[in-house]
């Protein structure tokens, strides 16, 4: 082979090469499972007994008997929810509801409690969520799942208590379905520059039937069904939000929902 054609067939395996590796990039479709993460499983803590009726100063976003406090997230009209004996359930078709106030730090209690009959495994087991700050419209936001993690094995980054795909919970302290749990969290939210840029992130902290679960985790940004989180939609008070997940199980109720705001 002449130093010329030796030329010319290096020439073309290079960008044989580089199609290919163009192809492979170009193929790697990021996909939901690219950020589960299925070990190593928190340990399981059964809890003791909790209750949690709303200090002084708290702002009591449901006290069993109505939604005035709430609106559906996506079109702001009075939220579709349903209330009955004292219990706010979920309703899938009205889609995701949130708090008319705003906030921005504060501490949160909320009661949720799965169907004893429900049904579905993974993540179609009881897949609710509050989202600690409503961002936009849907799933926007950062989100801790609520979710039927008892005896019900998914990704450990997506089970109840986790902040979704990006924190394990350090515990499961799930009660049985048809028993009332109880989130207490500390929301730290992020804080931008005037240019819109990241200046500090969010925190979370919070118990679980009175467990510790987070422990001032930082967050990596909004949390994504699909990719990577990113600080992408500076925001400087937001409302909380409930997730009205589509998955085919029964609906999930919340009672107790309260917050106290604390200082920037
Ligand atoms: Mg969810």
């Amino acid at each position: 082979m002449s130093i010329r054609a030796f030329i010319s067939v290096c020439g073309v395996a290079l960008a044989a090469a580089g199609v290919v590796l163009a192809t492979a990039q170009q193929g790697a479709k990021p996909r939901p499972e690219d950020t589960e993460v299925w070990e190593p499983e928190p340990p399981v803590v059964t809890p003791g007994s909790t209750d949690a009726e709303p200090p002084s100063d708290a702002i009591v976003l449901f006290d069993g008997t109505n939604l005035d406090e709430w609106v559906n997230t996506n079109d702001k009209a009075p939220a579709g929810w349903t209330v009955a004996d004292g219990v706010l359930t979920v309703e899938k078709k009205a889609g995701n509801i949130e708090t008319k106030r705003t906030f921005r730090n504060y501490q949160l209690h909320l009661e949720w409690r799965i169907p004893t009959h429900i049904t579905g495994e993974g993540q179609g087991r009881g897949n609710s969520g509050v989202f600690l700050a409503s961002t936009g419209p849907g799933d926007a936001g950062y989100e801790i799942q609520v979710l039927d993690s008892f005896e019900n094995r998914t990704y450990v980054n997506g089970m109840a208590g986790s902040i979704y795909k990006q924190h394990i919970p350090l515990a499961n302290a799930m009660r049985r379905p048809g028993e009332w749990q109880t989130y207490d969290i500390v929301w730290t939210a992020p804080t931008w520059n005037a240019d819109g840029s990241l200046r500090t992130p969010a925190y979370v902290t919070a118990f679980h039937n009175g467990v510790l679960i987070q422990n001032h985790v930082e967050l990596k940004g909004e949390t994504l069904y699909i990719g990577q989180p990113e600080y992408n939609r500076p925001y400087d008070r937001a409302p909380i939000k409930l997730q009205a997940h589509g998955d085919p199980s029964p609906p999930i109720s919340f009672r107790n929902i309260w917050v106290r705001e604390l200082p920037d």
